[in-house]
């Protein structure tokens, strides 16, 4: 069987893991899953990286002992990856002994290839990057990274390696495979850099005691990246198990990001190449997340807490997080986070898109046909022509490591459905008896494109799409590429009909300017059903033209028993909603919060207070139609008189976001 080893970035533990460090961890993730579902015997290492001088100082102003403090920051990594559904089969930490009998191995076999010399180090060095700074990296003397850091001038005596005896051999490799350092521009970054000639590295640091000692000279450890670079192999058995380590290396794909391609691409191969060890066969540079356009960072207060951002979308909530980070971001490229855009996008692909289809499917295939789709004598070609297309443009994209576009072909097929659903109408063709046999296919048609769509997207939303196979009868286990990943016209299978997938979210009523705080309640669960017979507030469907399948409380959508925290339908329609669209809107005097904005409500122009200030410019609300409660009594705030409250969502510790729809509506409509 063919096997697939790949690896992350091992993390540093000075600090709980971010959207960033998350971003790589997820990429490389769908990597694996995919790997696995074509079958490959897959290994998928991840690990934390410990033997940092700045993770030293943290045990110490917690008063730990480092390896306590690494224990403890272990189970936070563990946390945050267990969250996300990252599938990693083995986690290395760097002060296990596994790894630094490995170092040591590796460190012994470049010094008898000549390679490790002893000198003395004097220069720049920058204690957060835990970096030597040649002189000409800095400016105005400083780390461009931390310009408020003075770095150190060190002067002592280090091992070094020869890395500049490797230049051509590196050159050569370059060219000999051309896959090895990905994407292109990194490549031709570091063909550039190695071109422009090596210099010797140091590989040790005299005078601490964090770290591996260098086995010829017990008075040094091994420099933290160089110690760091070894975990790949030392992971596999390297110097501890021949067998497993012929096994496993060389490693098919490094995952990295783009700040360390230097590392990887230059230095870890030479030190493979010194000690006569083959080297990875392919490296792939990640982008950086930014945050609103911004560098994340802890110095900006503006780090994403993965686990919150997962979190914020209910208990399945990791998947839509997986999807944003891999769809949205051309993997190799850079790519940006907003809650705004965040939520957006789960609207828009999840709970209006993919969720809404398998709902609409699984709902008529009950109403219909009792569930149970049997494949006619007269089978249609339409979705399956597009079914074909897809699958060879994901399997291309995924075997590129473009996984974004992978993503992406399998939402073509998503869109395709739809499409085909509204052109062929069900619901019409359920009125005419003849057209029996037709609509049964359409439906079998429909659900085999959803059971399809779900097996490519199986690696970017695991648990969510195995959950859709289950709905539209194809049980999930054991899934394979080859036999699950085309198009099938045969066969029977039973749909089960159950609650939303993904409920939108922006539902949470504001009241009045007074921010109420949300909870993770106001996020429906999974699994809970609409409330059959009541209009949703938000429809689960996008605001088009119903079918009856849909309606909620149509026949064959069972309903729900009210239970003593719900309200009536009557208790509900009390509270009108209607459209308003903002004619002008201004800030109200001495107040950080409020805005005064004039609406137009279709019978009348009104004034109200909206405490969304910190949220949106005046002038950004302008020509916005937004939802109102119409029938609120007029309440006075900070001296203006408020007709109505502007319904948004307030994201716990973001900003609020108002409600608001993907088509005009006139001002004045019922919102029910
Ligand atoms: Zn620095």
């Amino acid at each position: 069987m063919n096997r697939f080893y790949l690896t992350t970035a091992i993390d540093f533990v000075n600090s709980r893991p971010h959207l960033g460090t998350a971003y790589e961890k997820v990429c490389a993730d769908v990597i694996a899953r995919y790997k696995r579902l074509c079958g490959f015997d897959t290994r998928f290492l991840m690990g934390n990286d410990e033997h940092s001088q700045n993770v030293y100082k943290r045990s110490v102003e917690e008063s730990l002992d480092p390896l306590a403090y690494c224990d403890r920051m272990e189970v936070e990594f563990r946390r945050t990856w267990q969250r996300l559904d990252i599938s990693f089969d083995d986690f290395i930490r760097t002060t296990q002994p596994r790894h630094a009998a490995g170092v040591t191995h590796l460190i012994q076999r470049m010094l008898e290839a000549g390679d490790v010399y002893e000198g003395v180090y004097e220069g720049w060095y920058c204690v957060s990057c835990e970096e030597f700074k040649p002189e000409k990296d800095l400016v105005d003397g400083r780390c461009p990274l931390h310009p408020t850091l003075k770095p150190e001038w060190i002067r002592e005596k280090n091992h070094f390696f020869r890395l500049s005896k490797f230049q051509q051999p590196l050159l050569d490799h370059f060219a000999a495979h051309p896959e090895f350092l990905q994407p292109e521009n990194r490549r031709n970054e570091i063909l550039r850099l190695i071109e422009s000639g090596l210099q010797d590295i140091s590989v040790s640091r005299a005078g601490q005691s964090w770290g591996i000692p260098i086995p010829f000279d017990p008075a040094s450890v091994v420099y933290v990246w160089f110690d760091a670079l070894i975990n790949y192999a030392s992971a596999v058995g390297l110097g501890t198990d021949d067998e497993m380590f012929a096994k496993w290396w060389p490693a098919d794909l490094h995952v990295i990001g783009k700040d360390i391609t230097r590392f990887h691409a230059v230095i870890w191969p030479a030190m493979l190449m010194s000690a006569n060890i083959t080297l990875p066969r392919q490296i792939f540079g990640h982008g950086f997340m930014t945050v609103d356009g911004q560098r994340m960072s802890k110095t900006l207060g503006n780090l994403i807490d993965p686990i919150a951002a997962a979190d914020r979308l209910g208990p399945r909530g990791h998947d839509p997080l997986r999807l944003y980070l891999v769809k949205e971001v051309t993997f190799g490229g850079d790519g940006d986070f907003t809650w705004e855009r965040y939520d957006d996008r789960y609207n828009a692909d999840l709970a209006n898109n993919l969720g809404n289809l398998v709902s609409r499917v699984t709902a008529m295939a009950h109403r219909y046909r009792q569930g149970r789709l049997a494949a006619t004598a007269a089978p249609s070609d339409r979705l399956a022509g597009v079914a074909e297309q897809v699958v060879g443009a994901y399997s291309k994209a995924m075997d590129g490591f473009a996984i974004h576009e992978g993503a992406a072909a399998a939402f073509r097929l998503i869109d395709a459905t739809n499409e085909f659903i509204a052109a062929t109408a069900p619901w019409t063709l359920a009125k005419d008896p003849a057209n029996a046999d037709r609509l049964t296919q359409v439906l079998f048609d429909a659900a085999e494109a959803i059971r399809l769509a779900a097996v490519l997207l199986e690696p970017v939303m695991p648990s969510s799409c195995r959950e859709i196979l289950r709905r539209v009868g194809a049980p999930p286990d054991g899934l394979s590429f080859e036999r699950d990943g085309c198009w099938r016209s045969d066969g029977e299978r039973l749909l089960v009909q159950d609650g939303p997938l993904w409920p939108r979210v922006g539902t949470d009523l504001r009241v009045g300017p007074k921010e109420r705080s949300v909870s993770s309640d106001d996020i429906k669960p999974e699994g809970v059903p609409p409330v059959a017979g009541a209009p949703a507030l938000v429809p689960e469907t996008p605001l088009k033209a119903p079918d009856p399948a849909t309606v909620p409380g149509a026949p064959g959508v069972p309903p729900v028993a009210a239970t003593a925290d719900r309200i009536s339908i009557d208790d509900f329609m009390k509270v009108e909603l209607r459209t308003a669209k903002v004619l002008a809107a201004e800030r109200v005097p001495k107040s950080k919060k409020l805005l005064k904005l004039q609406v137009d409500v279709g019978t009348e122009h009104r004034t109200l207070v909206a405490g969304i200030a910190d949220a949106y410019e005046p002038e950004a609300l302008v020509g916005r139609t937004v939802v109102i409660v119409f029938n609120l009594k007029p309440a006075t705030l900070m001296g203006v008189e408020s007709n109505g409250m502007v319904l948004a969502a307030s994201p716990d510790g973001g900003k609020p976001i108002v409600v608001g729809f993907d088509a005009d509506i006139p001002p004045g409509t019922r919102v029910r």
